[in-house]
Parts: structure tokens; C-alpha cells; sequence
């Protein structure tokens, strides 16, 4: 131990020999060190050489009221200098916890009926699991545990959500999935809808391949199905017309549970309060994260529905409490920064905005890249749209992913001020939901050019 500070060391050096990212290649980044990122307002942000981007991607889909709220930064502050922390185990409450899950029942559908708050999507998904596990056990169902997950899902990395994921870099040498967790397949329209079937037709094949699933599984031992509204890491993948309506039909003919994970789609990334409200699904718990607090904060949610409230309640006799919680559940200064970020949503309209803007980017995207030779597909809802590069347009063959091709076009964007994600050879946009007609030009000409660029290089 030596307390003496690196006077003489640069901010990347320290980084290097201290921080081990997420996510991240570890060679690459001792041989490449961070892009440190040091203010931000509105839709830009600026790193520490001055340079400033456009912020396609809302940090992770999750900075939907833009950076440099004041009125969020105040909320936090006013909350901080009143009671920065308290616990909510037995019993113990705070005034905003108590208000925002009031408030986010108010947006969620009627029968949903209480909020259990985490601090990251994963640990909300982990919990889901958990209650899933509990409501079946306190029903007298003890061997339906069972969830079923679908391909490329993305719904955290802690060993219950990372077990829910349904993307194999996160498993491989974690020792990943867990048993319980089983598989079925994802909504990828542009690669697994046969040329010649309608969305519903595709629909009812999914629908009748979990049924198939649960029959052989056996019904008595599955318990809940969790999906994206829209997948988003796995590549921002929309359902056919219908998919949730066949999927639930079958779920509440076999008692199985619908776990909606609306850690990106919820609070207004499609255009719609929810992914929930967009698709018409009937979950019976919701995840939230993201959205909630903008990013301001962490924060998470668990919400439940009255028939598992109504369960947990009706068993409470048989423990001493419900055993679950974390040291910050319910947080307030977490709590406080969502009330505000609640506060612009609302007052902003930003609902709406993501609906008028979204269609507008996507309008551009297609006009400027839709009949590009590299660019088989465009796609999404609302705010959260992708680019679908191909080697070949007409075969829709993929670029080999050694090329790196979605990376590489993200580096260009860079040069040209603008952020977007790479998803494989896939390019994911989910900029805040105060986008401009401005912001959305300065987004697509910084793309189109990276996009030109790496043709060129691939010539
Ligand atoms: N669920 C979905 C749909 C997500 O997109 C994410 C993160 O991107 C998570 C869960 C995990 O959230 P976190 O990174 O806060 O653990």
C-alpha cells in the first residue's frame, strides 16, 4: 500500500494500470487505452482532447432526457443534503421511493400492482427470476421453474440474467447458462422469415415452436417466458404483426408467466409509454432500468402484477419476511433524479417526440443508406433503430465478422463527431429522445460518410 498520488501520471496511463472496463478487449485496450469522455449537454458529448459528438446511442439506450438537466442535478443535490441514504428493509421508507413507485404504476398498465427497485437491469432480471422461483414455490407448484429465453435476448450478466441471455460470447467460460434456463427462438425477420410468408404466418410458427417447447419440457415444469418487446443487443429485432397476441395465447393455456424486460423500450424509446403498451402484451412483471432516471442515477425496477402481489401476500405467514433485497433498493437520491427525469418525460412529451423523430431518422437513414451496396437492412421503432450491413445485398450474405465490419464503421462515425454501436456487422442507434430535425441530419450525414468509408476500404 502506498497512499502517495501519481502526480506524474496521465489520466490514460492510470487507466491502463488500474480500471478493467466492461465489455471490453483487454488487448486492445492496453494497446489502445480509453477515449475518455469529460462534459456533456443536450445530445452532445465532449471527451478530454475537446472533440464533441453527437450522441447516437444515448450513452447505453439510456440517456433519453439528454445530458445537463439541471433540474435533475437539483433534485439529487436537494435529496443528497436531506437524507442521502436509508435502507428500505423492514419497513423503512423514504419519501421519494414512495412516490416513484406511484408514479411508475401510473405509467405502467392497471394490473400492475407493486415496485421492487434494484440498481441495474441485471439485478432486476436476477430478482425476477427469484420471484418467479418464490410465487410457484408459495403456490404449491415447487417443479415449475423453468424460463424460457429466447436467441440473441440480451437481458444482463449477473448469473440469472446472464443465464436469460441468449448471446454466446456472454456464456462462453463463465460456465453459463444456467440449467433451469431454456431456449427458443428470436424474431429475426430479415434472416429467419422464409421468403414468401406473412408476418402473422411467422407469428404462429414461433407461437407453435414454444408450444412445442413447453409439451416437451412438460408443462407442469415451466414457469415463465421473458422477452424484449424489441430486441435490442441482439441486433434492435421487431416482432411480426401478432408475435406477442400468439405467444400469450399460448403461455396462459400452459399457466406459464410473461416477463416483459423493458430496460430499453421502456419509458418512450419506441414512441409509447412501453414496449408493453406498444405490442398490447399482458406482462405479468416488468423489468425497467434505463429510461427510469435517464442514467442520472442507477436505479432498476421489478414490477409485479396483482395475481403475483396477491400470492406473495397470501403465503406472508410462512416466512419470516420476503429474503431478497439490496442494500440500495429503493435509494433516494436515485429515486429523486427518476422523479425528475419523470418530470421532463412528461412535461416535454418526449413520448411523442421519440414517435415523430423516430420515424424522421428512419425516413433519412433510408433515404441516405437504403439503397447503399453495403446496407441489406434498416430497421426499428420509435427511437431505437438499426443498420444491417451485408456483403452481398441480394444473397443477404453477412460480412465475415473478422472484418470487423460494424466496428469499423463505428471508428468512422467518430472522425465524423457522431456515435453509434456496433452490434456485430449491425450498427444500433438509440440517440435521447429530444432529438431535433437538426440532430437528426448531423446524425446521418456523420453516419452515411463512415458508412462510404469502409466501402471504400472494402473495395
Ligand atoms: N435488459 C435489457 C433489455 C438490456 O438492454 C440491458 C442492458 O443493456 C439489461 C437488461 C441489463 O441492464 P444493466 O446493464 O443495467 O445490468
Amino acid at each position: 500500500m502506498s497512499l502517495e498520488p501519481h502526480h506524474n501520471m496521465s489520466l490514460e496511463e492510470m487507466d491502463k494500470r488500474s480500471l478493467f472496463h466492461p465489455f471490453t478487449s483487454i488487448g486492445d485496450h492496453l494497446a489502445n487505452g480509453p477515449r475518455i469522455m469529460s462534459s456533456a449537454i443536450g445530445v452532445h458529448v465532449t471527451d478530454s482532447k475537446g472533440r464533441r459528438y453527437l450522441d447516437g446511442a444515448a450513452g447505453l439506450w439510456c440517456v433519453n432526457v439528454g445530458y445537463g438537466r439541471q433540474e435533475i442535478v437539483e433534485a439529487m443535490t436537494r435529496q443528497a443534503e436531506a437524507l442521502p441514504f436509508f435502507h428500505s428493509f423492514t419497513s423503512m421508507a423514504n419519501e421519494p421511493s414512495i412516490r416513484l413507485a406511484d408514479r411508475v404504476l401510473r405509467w405502467a398498465p392497471d394490473h400492475m400492482s407493486k415496485v421492487f427497485f434494484g440498481n441495474s437491469g441485471s439485478d432486476a432480471n436476477d430478482t425476477n427470476i427469484k420471484l418467479v422461483w418464490y410465487y410457484n414455490n408459495m403456490r404449491g407448484k415447487p417443479a415449475k421453474k423453468k424460463i424460457i429465453a429466447r436467441n440473441r435476448a440480451y437481458h444482463g450478466v449477473t448469473i440469472g440474467a446472464g443465464s436469460l441471455t441468449g448471446l454466446s460470447y456472454c456464456h462462453q467460460f463463465f460456465d453459463l447458462p444456467l440449467p433451469q434456463i431454456l431456449r427458443t427462438h428470436s424474431v429475426d425477420q430479415y434472416r429467419e422469415k422464409p421468403e414468401g410468408m406473412s408476418e402473422a404466418e411467422f407469428s404462429a410458427y414461433l407461437a407453435s415452436e414454444l408450444e412445442a417447447l413447453i409439451l416437451k419440457e412438460g408443462p407442469d415444469t415451466v414457469a415463465a417466458f421473458i422477452a424484449e418487446p424489441v430486441m435490442g443487443t441482439g441486433g434492435v429485432l421487431v416482432p411480426p404483426a401478432g408475435y406477442f397476441q400468439a405467444m400469450q395465447e399460448v403461455l396462459d393455456r400452459y399457466d406459464v408467466l410473461m416477463i416483459a424486460d423493458e430496460v430499453i423500450c421502456g419509458f418512450g424509446r419506441l414512441g409509447a409509454p412501453f414496449g408493453t403498451t406498444h405490442f398490447g402484451i399482458r406482462p405479468d412483471i416488468m423489468t425497467m432500468a434505463k429510461g427510469l432516471s435517464s442514467g442520472y442515477q442507477p436505479i432498476s425496477a421489478s414490477v409485479i402484477s396483482n395475481r403475483i402481489w396477491d400470492v406473495l401476500k397470501d403465503t406472508s405467514g410462512e416466512v419470516a419476511s420476503f429474503a431478497h433485497g439490496f442494500t440500495y433498493s429503493a435509494h433516494p437520491i436515485a429515486a429523486a433524479a427518476a422523479l425528475a427525469n419523470l418530470d421532463i418525460v412528461e412535461r416535454e412529451d418526449l413520448v411523442g417526440n421519440a414517435a415523430k423523430a423516430g420515424a424522421e431518422l428512419k425516413g433519412a437513414l433510408q433515404k441516405r443508406l437504403g439503397d447503399h451496396a453495403m446496407v441489406g437492412d434498416i430497421r426499428g421503432v420509435g427511437l431505437m433503430l438499426a443498420v444491417e450491413t451485408v456483403a452481398d445485398r441480394a444473397t443477404k450474405r453477412p460480412f465475415d465478422l473478422s472484418l470487423k465490419v460494424g466496428a469499423r464503421i463505428v471508428a468512422k462515425a467518430y472522425e465524423q463527431g457522431v456515435i453509434v454501436r456496433p452490434l456485430g456487422n449491425m450498427i444500433a442507434m438509440s440517440p435521447p429522445l429530444t432529438l431535433s430535425s437538426a440532430n437528426i441530419e448531423e446524425l446521418v450525414t456523420g453516419l452515411g460518410r463512415a458508412v462510404d468509408a469502409v466501402a471504400d476500404e472494402l473495395a
